[in-house]
């Protein structure tokens, strides 16, 4: 039987596999074919599963006919980002230096998505180890916007976005270090959320920069995102990642809430930001307007160090990913050589050879700034920036439930428009100081911006391990902003989650 994979939601999906609508086999069936007819437009994926795939969903089918009880998610169909280790597939990190490597184990967050009945399609692009924000970086080729070919999906996890968005899949997990899901997900019109730190578990996920990496879910709903979460927070702490912590409730049960009584914190300098686009910030203005319609207070809160937060990113953020990248040392993993005379000569000539440009220029900052002397000026000064920055956000979070500002700072820029580092840098001024701090914050779709037709979004953002609350804030966003669009005589565009799957 066919199945609509393009407008299915994963809680469909699944309601739809229990009540045996359509088989877990007919879902992988529609994704694979999704994949095959978009894939050489969107070029969203590295490595296509399909024996997996169906292997997973004969297994539910099987399940299904012995008149077992069904996981939560069973027969939905998923796409991994391809920093994240899944047995049976490469795990390249879309890196020469691990073009070749097979994943010797399952990355927690994968195996918590396979237990719960998710079905694996694809291993999805990336820019390269993580590094970047457009998905160009890929040492493999890169990904196109499926709203317009021509351009970027955002990055680093510009696969993963853009493969739900394209209607291959329902669910996606990617990374993010700076901003790689909300930023992507802003401009692929999808949501993506970045959990609080140490929610998900990173076992199995190559690092970029561990005190700043998070593993998140896209979805088309919030809904789809809170199922995604619970899945992946399942069962608790991880004691493979001694920074993962128990997530004590039940996100998509509790999603549904009234935002009378909430207090939405807005911050008028951050609406007046060089670089911001005038239909992203009146996607925000309107997104203030649809929670404060829904009964919330609109507070003005104050972050004053934020302005610190790239510079603090760009100093730890390599510093850190120079120490995980020293692992890739054309001996141990990866890429290697061939003929050289001695170990030495191996490890530095597979490095020349293995790792790409930005890949190169971030560690080559990071040992920089770890070097003696140095170290206390940048390294020592970022760490400071960050307790500033973080005690800013528990200073607001005391008077406000969540806080509303831009996910990206532009719509969705041409493939090679931002060609200047530090340029692309400025792609994750919204989304940065979350991973300094550690707490949530998800990226909610807002239509077509007025002057490009490409997706503009919102960002909410809560205090650490808020994260129901984050989605709930979310969801209501999402609730009334349907309901605005849908009445008549309306004045906001139309809501993209109809469209997935419609090329350009
Ligand atoms: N764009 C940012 C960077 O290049 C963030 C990347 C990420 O979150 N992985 O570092």
């Amino acid at each position: 039987m066919s199945v609509n994979i393009d407008t299915l939601t994963a809680a469909q999906i699944a309601a739809g596999v229990r009540a045996g609508e359509f088989t877990a086999a007919d879902v992988a069936r529609a994704a694979l074919d999704a994949i095959a007819q978009r894939e050489p437009e969107v070029q969203a994926l590295l490595q296509v599963t399909p024996d997996l795939a169906l292997e997973a969903a004969e297994h539910i089918d099987a399940m299904r006919a012995a008149g077992a009880d069904l996981p939560p998610l069973a027969g939905v169909p998923f796409v991994i980002k391809d920093n994240m280790n899944l047995a049976g597939t490469r795990t390249t990190c879309a890196s020469r230096m691990l073009e070749n490597y097979e994943s010797p184990y399952t990355a927690t967050c994968v195996q918590r998505m396979l237990d719960a009945g998710c079905v694996p399609v694809a291993k999805a692009n990336m820019d390269e180890f993580a590094f970047g924000s457009s998905t160009e970086s890929s040492a493999f080729h890169p990904t196109n916007n499926p709203w317009d070919l021509a351009r970027v999906p955002g990055g680093s996890s510009g696969g993963s976005a853009a493969a739900v968005a394209a209607g291959m899949a329902p669910l996606a997990l990617g990374s993010d270090t700076g901003g790689s899901i909300r930023q992507p997900a802003a401009l692929c019109g999808v949501v993506g959320m970045k959990p609080t730190y140490g929610m998900v578990s990173r076992y199995g996920v190559v690092a970029f920069g561990s005190s700043l990496d998070q593993v998140g879910p896209f979805g088309r709903t919030v809904e789809d995102v809170a199922l995604a979460l619970d899945v992946l927070t399942a069962g608790g702490r991880d004691p493979f990642d001694g920074t993962s912590q128990d997530a004590a409730t039940s996100f998509a049960a509790s999603l549904e809430a009234d935002m009378a009584g909430k207090r939405i914190g807005v911050i008028p300098a951050f609406m007046e930001a060089d670089g911001l686009a005038p239909e992203v910030k009146s996607a925000v203005e309107q997104a203030a307007r649809v929670l404060e319609a829904q009964g919330a207070e609109l507070v003005e809160v104050d972050l004053p160090h934020l302005d610190a937060a790239i510079a603090a990113y760009y100093v730890i953020g390599p510093a850190e990913a120079f120490s995980n990248l020293a692992r890739f040392d054309g001996v141990r993993y990866g890429y290697q050589e061939p003929a050289c005379s001695n170990l030495a000569e191996q490890s530095s000539r597979s490095r020349a050879h293995g790792f790409g440009t930005e890949a190169k220029r971030r560690q080559m900052l990071g040992a920089y700034l770890l070097s003696s002397g140095v170290y206390e000026r940048y390294y020592r000064a970022a760490q400071k920036a960050r307790t500033l920055i973080t005690e800013d956000y528990r200073c607001a979070f005391e008077r406000v439930d969540a806080i509303l500002m831009p996910a990206s700072p532009t719509v969705a820029f041409r493939h090679g428009e931002l060609s200047d580092p530090t340029q692309m840098y400025l792609s994750d001024m919204f989304t940065i100081s979350l991973n300094i701090a550690g707490n949530c914050g998800i990226s909610v779709p807002m239509g077509a911006g007025a002057d490009s037709g490409m997706p503009v979004a919102a960002q909410l953002v809560s205090a650490a391990f808020n994260d129901t609350t984050l989605l709930q804030v979310a969801r209501a966003l999402e609730r009334g902003y349907a309901e605005a669009a849908s009445a008549p005589g309306c004045t906001v565009a139309p809501g993209f989650a109809g469209k997935g799957g419609e090329l350009a």
